[in-house]
């Protein structure tokens, strides 16, 4: 793994991109939610591991986006946005994302921003919330969605969950993990979410 050349991760990441994006386009509600854009440049990420990476890998059989996310864990620049004060360390243990395309992201954008996100098996996602309008599409496992004003729903891949600005919202993995690739547009689009 970490004997892969630039080029080749560069590679990795374009086939990442790309398997994120078939996803997407099987999507009309995503398809209406944001276009996707047009600008990205790839900026080689500096890695950063976190300790879910082992979890992450472990979803690769599944194929797909999963095959393609499982291949650059090593090298992708993972993200915690929360404290173990925020959260709890057993939650930094089994969370993480990238993100994949957007203001600081592994492919620059200034249209809209990319999120891939892991979840572990039994994590709960506190209430949180964040000026960005935000479409979720389940990748692989599943999870329960809750927000203010809307009647909580188990989605699984191809699940399509969207958010209003400042809507709170949370999630409750139960009997799988869950992994997510999650569109951010608008307003706040540089921001980050905040537990409330
Ligand atoms: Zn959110």
């Amino acid at each position: 793994m970490t004997s892969a050349s630039p080029a080749e991760i560069e590679t990795l990441f374009r086939r990442l991109l790309g398997a994120a994006r078939e996803l997407y386009e099987a999507s009309p509600e995503l398809c209406d939610f944001v276009a996707w854009p047009n600008d990205l440049v790839y900026v080689a990420p500096q890695p950063r591991p976190i300790p879910a990476l082992p979890q992450i890998r472990a979803m690769a059989p599944d194929g797909g986006v999963q095959a393609a996310l499982a291949a650059v864990v090593d090298h992708a620049d993972w993200v915690q946005t929360y404290s173990a004060a925020e959260v709890g360390r057993h939650f930094l243990d089994h969370y993480g994302y990238i993100e994949l395309f957007g203001p600081t992201g592994i492919f620059t954008s200034s249209q809209c921003r990319a999120f891939i996100g892991y979840w572990g098996q039994g994590l709960h996602y506190p209430r949180h919330d964040h000026q960005a309008e935000e479409a979720y599409l389940v990748l692989g496992g599943r999870g329960l969605f809750e927000a203010d004003g809307k009647a909580p729903v188990e989605l699984g891949p191809g699940g399509v969950r969207i958010h209003a600005p400042f809507q709170s919202h949370a999630m409750k993995m139960r009997d799988a993990p869950l992994l997510a690739l999650c569109l951010w547009r608008g307003p706040g689009m540089a921001d980050r979410a905040h537990i409330r």
